[in-house]
């Protein structure tokens, strides 16, 4: 069974180090009895440097990068600065990134990057809407196959899948609640993507986690029934209590 993780997005908050401070430290006062559960925090990139000195047992995740290496790049921050600063995972081809004209091509080059920086990736994928002729799995797969092209094999299961269906994400206008089975179904189809990319072994290595919403109150249902490995929570991380009560659920499964 592959080690389950629990990783928190804090997107553009909170709105001060000495809030991010009080989030990440009230958290991680909370957390000293947990062993088999990985815990990963996203916070903005200013954070970053500060929060690494905070806890050992939380690790340090980015929210982006950029594929370029050094030099002249305004406003971004690549792989290898993230490396150096302790950052141990990566967030890429979030939804809301996607929106702001990401596409699969750039998430590909960031995967690369990170992969050669030895940051273990966290490849958002996920359909912005359902239809009954069941389209949204081809729109999944068409994200994994191009995010993933050209990378070995071999490197597929370090990279982390996160299934973010768009519709379920609490900053989604109208959004509604997914399933665990919503959850499992695609969860099932991601790995049989992966089989036919890399192999069956592969599949079956590579960490699959659900995100959309996930809370205290429905963590336990999409960790035992969803099909997955972990869950990546947005707004639920940044009350440290409800963060800690999802990181409490994993780890008594
Ligand atoms: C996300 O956007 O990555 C996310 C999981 O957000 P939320 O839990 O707030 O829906």
């Amino acid at each position: 069974m592959l080690k389950k993780i629990v990783i928190g997005n804090w997107k553009m908050n909170p709105v001060s180090l000495k809030d991010a401070d009080k989030l990440f430290s009230s958290a991680a006062k909370s957390i000293s009895k947990v062993r088999k559960t990985e815990i990963v925090i996203c916070p903005p990139f200013i954070y970053l440097e500060r929060l690494r000195k905070l806890s050992k047992k939380i690790n340090l995740g980015a929210q982006d990068t950029f594929w370029g290496d050094v030099g002249a790049f305004t406003g971004e921050v690549s792989a290898e600065m993230l490396y150096n600063l302790g950052v141990k995972y990566t967030i890429v081809g979030h939804s809301e990134r996607r929106a702001l004209g990401e596409e699969n091509i750039d998430i590909n080059k960031k995967l690369k990057a990170l992969l050669s920086a030895r940051i273990t990736p966290i490849l958002c994928v996920g359909e912005t809407s359902r239809d009954e002729s069941h389209e949204y799995f081809n729109v999944v797969r068409t994200q994994i196959k191009e995010c993933l092209s050209g990378i070995n094999k071999n490197l597929i299961s370090k990279i982390i899948i996160a299934y973010e269906p768009v519709w379920a994400i609490s900053s989604t206008p109208n959004r509604r609640d997914a399933t665990a089975l919503d959850s499992r179904e695609m969860s099932v189809f991601i790995r049989k993507v992966l089989s036919d990319i890399a192999t069956p072994a592969i599949a079956k290595d590579t960490r699959v986690i659900y995100g959309g919403s996930v809370s205290e109150r429905d963590a336990e249902e999409f960790l035992r029934y969803g099909g997955v490995d972990g869950v990546l929570s947005g707004r639920a991380s940044l009350t440290a209590e409800k963060f800690v009560k999802i990181i409490k659920i994993a780890e008594s499964i």
